[in-house]
C-alpha cells in the first residue's frame, strides 16, 4: 500500500503494474530449488584432527530450519575439555606439519579447497539456505561464490608473503581461535580460515549455534582436500564455549565477528595477553542520496542495502538520508519497489526476503519496530502474505524518524529501514557520523568531487559510491569505533594472521 504524507492511500504509478492496494496483479509460479542432491546426516560430531566425534561428555543440541521450524540435525555440544583437545590438536598440527610446509604447498591445499567448494556449490547453497533462512538466490550467487573466491585469493598469496610484505620477514602466529556469526555462516568461515591457513597458522573455529551445518559440510571438504589432520578444527557449542576458546592460553590469534556486546567481552578477556585480535562488530550504516543521484539506480541500491539477507548484515544501509528536494519522488518509488518484493520460502528462486534466522532475532526486530511506532515514526509495510510457520518479517520502512529514535541509533539487524532527510552535504555528514558505529556507508550522487568529499568525511571503514554491499576478497573490510578494529580481506586481512614485528614477538 502506498500512503500519502497524510496517511491516505495513493495509487501506485501504472507503469509498475501494481494494483491500488500496492499488490502485484499477478502471482509468480513457485520455483523451488531441488534438495534431492543433498543429504544431511542426523547428527554431526565435533571435527577435531580430521575426525568427527562426539563431545566429551556426550551432549547434543538441535539445529532447525528457521523457515519451517523443523529440526535439520543435531550437533555436538563441546565442553571445556573439547576446547582443550581442539586447541592441543591445532598446536600439534601447527608444529609438526602446517607451519613447516612451504607456502607453495599450502597454496595447493587452498586451491583444492576453493575448487571443491565450486564443485559442491549447489550443495553448499541449499544447506546454507535451509539452515540460515537466506534466499537461495543469495546463497547461490553471493555467499558460496565469494567463499570460494576468498580461498582462491589467499591461495595466491600463500607462497608470496615476502612480496606481500617486503623487508618485513613475515612469520605465522600459531593457533587461531575464530568465532563466527549466523548471518553469513560459510562466507565468514572463508574470511577467517583462508587467510589463517595461507599465512601458515592452524585453526579452531566455532560457528554460531543456529548455523553450524555448512561449517560441518566444509569439514567434509577438508577431508576431501586431504589437509593434514588438525590444520582445521571445528567445534560447536554455546557462547560460553566461544569464550573458553578465545581465552585459551595456547591460542595466538583471536578473530571474532558478531555483536558489539560480545566483542567487548572478548576484548576484555584477551587484554594483556600476547594474542592478536580482530573484531568485526555491529553497524548502523548511512546511505546518503543527493538530489542529483539517478533515482531509479539509487532505489535498487537502497533495496539491496537494507533488504539483502533480510537486513541481517552488519554493514546494512539501515539509515537512509535523502536530500529534502527529492524526498517525495524517492519515497514514492521506494514504496512501490517494496510492493514488488517477494517474502517467503527461502528455497524459492523468486524469493527476495527469506526467513529471519531465529525466534530470538525475530523478537528483537519486532521489539525495535514497536519502539519506532511508539516513539512516533510512521511505519510502512507492503501488503504480503507471510508463511504460517517459520520466522518471517515484512520489509519495513519508517519515515518521520528523528536522530534520537532508537530505530535511528540501534542496530536492528532485520529488514527495517529508517528514512531521514538533510539539506546540505555538511548536515548529511554530521548526521551520518552521529552513531557509535563506523562500519560502512553509501553515497549516491553524479558529482565525482562530492563523492571524494563525502568519502573522506565519513567515519566508516567502507564507503560505497553509487552502489552498496559490494564485496571482493581483495578489498579490506572492517570498522571504526564500536564496529570493531582490524581488517579482513585483502593484504590487511593477511597481515592480521602474521607476525610482522621486527623482533618476531607479536602474537606469541
Ligand atoms: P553474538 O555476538 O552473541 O554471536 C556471534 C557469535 O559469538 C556466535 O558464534 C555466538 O555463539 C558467539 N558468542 C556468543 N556469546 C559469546 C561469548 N560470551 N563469548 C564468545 N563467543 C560468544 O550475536 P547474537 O547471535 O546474539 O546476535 C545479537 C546481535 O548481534 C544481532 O541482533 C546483531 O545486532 C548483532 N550481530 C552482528 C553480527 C555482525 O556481523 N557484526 C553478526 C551477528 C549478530 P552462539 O551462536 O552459540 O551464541
Amino acid at each position: 500500500m502506498t500512503l500519502t504524507k497524510k496517511g491516505q492511500a495513493k495509487p501506485a504509478p501504472a507503469s509498475w503494474g501494481l494494483s491500488a492496494s500496492g499488490k502485484l496483479p499477478w502471482e509468480y509460479a513457485s520455483a523451488p530449488e531441488a534438495t534431492d542432491h543433498i543429504s544431511l546426516r542426523p547428527e554431526y560430531g565435533l571435527f577435531i584432527g580430521n575426525q568427527f566425534g562426539p563431545s566429551r561428555p556426550r551432549a547434543w543440541f538441535d539445529v532447525i530450519n528457521p523457515a519451517t521450524e523443523e529440526t535439520l540435525a543435531r550437533v555436538a555440544r563441546a565442553s571445556k575439555a573439547d576446547v582443550n583437545r581442539a586447541v592441543a590438536t591445532a598446536r600439534d598440527a601447527y608444529q609438526s606439519t602446517w607451519s613447516r610446509l612451504p607456502g607453495s604447498e599450502r597454496a595447493k591445499y587452498l586451491y583444492r579447497i576453493a575448487r571443491i567448494i565450486q564443485e559442491r556449490s549447489r550443495e553448499f547453497a541449499v544447506v546454507e539456505t535451509l539452515n540460515s533462512g537466506k534466499p537461495i538466490k543469495e546463497s547461490r550467487d553471493v555467499d558460496v561464490p565469494l567463499a570460494a573466491a576468498h580461498f582462491f585469493y589467499y591461495a595466491g598469496w600463500a607462497d608470496k608473503l615476502d612480496y606481500a610484505f617486503p623487508n618485513r620477514e613475515p612469520r605465522s602466529l600459531g593457533v587461531a581461535a575464530q568465532v563466527i556469526p549466523w548471518n553469513f555462516p560459510l562466507l565468514m568461515l572463508a574470511w577467517k580460515i583462508a587467510p589463517a591457513l595461507a599465512a601458515g597458522n592452524t585453526v579452531v573455529l566455532k560457528p554460531a549455534s543456529t548455523t553450524p551445518l555448512t561449517a560441518y559440510l566444509f569439514a567434509d571438504v577438508v577431508l576431501q582436500a586431504d589437509l593434514p589432520p588438525g590444520a582445521v578444527n571445528i567445534i560447536t557449542g554455546p557462547g560460553e564455549i566461544g569464550m573458553e576458546l578465545v581465552s585459551h592460553p595456547d591460542v595466538n590469534k583471536v578473530a571474532f565477528t558478531g555483536s558489539t556486546a560480545v566483542g567487548k567481552m572478548i576484548a576484555r578477556a584477551v587484554a594483556g595477553s600476547h594474542k592478536k585480535l580482530t573484531l568485526e562488530l555491529g553497524g548502523k550504516a548511512a546511505n546518503i542520496v543527493f538530489d542529483d543521484a539517478p533515482l531509479d539506480q539509487a532505489i535498487e541500491g537502497i533495496i539491496n542495502g537494507i533488504y539483502f539477507n533480510q537486513g541481517e548484515v552488519c554493514c546494512a544501509g539501515s539509515r537512509l538520508f535523502v536530500q529534502e528536494s527529492v524526498f517525495d519522488p524517492l519515497l514514492d518509488k521506494l514504496k512501490n519497489r517494496l510492493g514488488t518484493m517477494r517474502v517467503g520460502d527461502p528455497l524459492d528462486k523468486n524469493t527476495d526476503v527469506g526467513a529471519i534466522n531465529s525466534a530470538a532475532q525475530l523478537a528483537k526486530i519486532t521489539e525495535l519496530v514497536e519502539s519506532g511506532v511508539a516513539e512516533g515514526a510512521e511505519i510502512f509495510q507492503p501488503e504480503c502474505q507471510l508463511p504460517d510457520r517459520g520466522f518471517f518479517f515484512r520489509p519495513t520502512l519508517f519515515t518521520g524518524v528523528s536522530q534520537s529514535h532508537r530505530i535511528a541509533q540501534e542496530e536492528i539487524f532485520g529488514p527495517v529501514l529508517s528514512v531521514l532527510t538533510f539539506r546540505t552535504p555538511e548536515e548529511a555528514i554530521e548526521k551520518a557520523n552521529n552513531t557509535p558505529y563506523g562500519l560502512s556507508a553509501g553515497v549516491w550522487t553524479e558529482k565525482g568531487s562530492r563523492i571524494f568529499k563525502m568519502v573522506s568525511a565519513m567515519r566508516a571503514g567502507v564507503v560505497w559510491a553509487n552502489t552498496f554491499n559490494r564485496f571482493d576478497p581483495t578489498s579490506p573490510f572492517g570498522g571504526y569505533k564500536e564496529s570493531g578494529y582490524g581488517r579482513e580481506g585483502g593484504l590487511h586481512g593477511l597481515a592480521a594472521y602474521l607476525d610482522l614485528s621486527p623482533n618476531g614477538t607479536n602474537g606469541r
